[in-house]
């Protein structure tokens, strides 16, 4: 038996003792030493995304490796590892075409499919990733960091560009060091929650503004969105230079349109990318996580255990001032 966060229905929690699900051969069962509680869980626990209930959420974990199926390969007992959650049929037209991301069969560890906000947890070997030295805690970044990585293998940084990124949360604070990685020589961060500017300075931000109104326009040679925020999204354009590039990455709520002028889009020659999860940018992140060259190690203000799961989940709805990420450690 193992417990678990289950939503059994939107905004209905209950922590579960489950029995061990059996494995398949293709499949691992890992112990799962963190879980980072990311913003789609809350819209799973609110019922604003397709999930499929009752389900277990997480998608951001790390653990060991408890239990092998018989044709699994990769891996052994007592292996370190990070969990890509998206699972691609790899037989459809946008997996065949590289889209996987935009699977037809789509489905998600923590999603449609039982997550790490558990004990336990039985995935395909195909999702998992050696994590090696890296630790837990800063593993369950490895799925954040790849969906940023993916979002700046569309819109790219040049060597000496301008950027400034909206929103200094754990994904701001990810890009922000990921373009500077880049090549960025300026990074400008708009944020209004204080701790979250201090964190963007302690960071390395360049400057750091509260009001969208105190940035010169026409400035950046690229301008990243990192808070799905409608009316911050609409004035990307108005930041960015004259054939510059902006990343709209934030997730806006459903079925509200963005004015854009039009004659501004035509007169600065932009060009405006969308980014939806990742494409096999795993290797990437852990890479870069293990390097010690994407620093993780001040983006966790609590570790909880898997009981206070709902806690965790109103300490972000809150939004108070000393919330960052929130890692639920599940053998606590
Ligand atoms: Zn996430
Ligand atoms: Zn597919």
């Amino acid at each position: 038996m193992f417990k678990a966060i289950r939503i059994v229905q939107p905004n209905q929690i209950t922590l579960a003792n489950l029995k061990l699900p059996r494995l398949q051969a293709d499949e691992v069962l890992i112990k799962v030493m963190a879980s980072g509680i990311c913003g789609t869980d809350i819209h799973i626990l609110r019922g604003d995304y397709i999930a499929q209930y009752p389900i277990i959420p997480g998608h951001e974990f790390s653990g060991v490796i408890e239990k092998i199926g018989e044709s699994v390969s990769r891996f052994e007992i007592g292996s370190k590892v990070a969990v890509e959650p998206n699972i691609s049929c790899d037989n459809c037209y946008n997996c065949l075409n590289n889209r996987q991301n935009y699977c037809k069969n789509w489905q998600a560890i923590g999603v449609t499919k039982s997550g790490g906000m558990a004990q336990f947890v039985v995935v395909p070997e195909k999702s998992v990733f050696n994590i090696d030295k890296l630790q837990y805690e800063y593993a369950a970044f490895m799925e954040p960091l790849s969906c940023v990585l993916h979002g700046l293998k569309k819109v790219k940084i040049n060597p000496g560009d301008r950027v400034v990124v909206f929103g200094a949360g754990p994904i701001g604070i990810l890009f922000l060091q990921m373009v500077r990685l880049q090549g960025a020589v300026h990074v400008s961060v708009l944020e209004n929650i204080t701790s979250r500017a201090a964190l963007a300075e302690h960071y390395g931000a360049d400057q750091i503004f509260q009001n969208i109104s105190d940035f010169d326009k026409d400035n950046f040679d690229v301008v990243i969105d990192a808070t799905g925020v409608i009316s911050l999204m609409e004035q990307t354009i108005d930041l960015v230079r004259t054939g510059g590039g902006v990343l709209l990455f934030g997730v806006p709520p459903a079925e509200q349109k963005l004015k854009l002028e039009g004659m501004k889009l035509f007169q600065k020659g932009l060009t405006i990318f969308s980014s939806f999860t990742s494409v096999r940018n795993s290797y990437q992140a852990i890479a870069l996580l293990e390097a010690g060259k994407i620093d993780v190690s001040d983006l966790i203000s609590h570790r909880l255990p898997l009981s206070e799961f709902e806690r965790g989940i109103k300490l972000i709805e809150k939004g108070d001032d000393d919330v960052k990420k929130v890692m639920i450690l599940p053998q606590q």
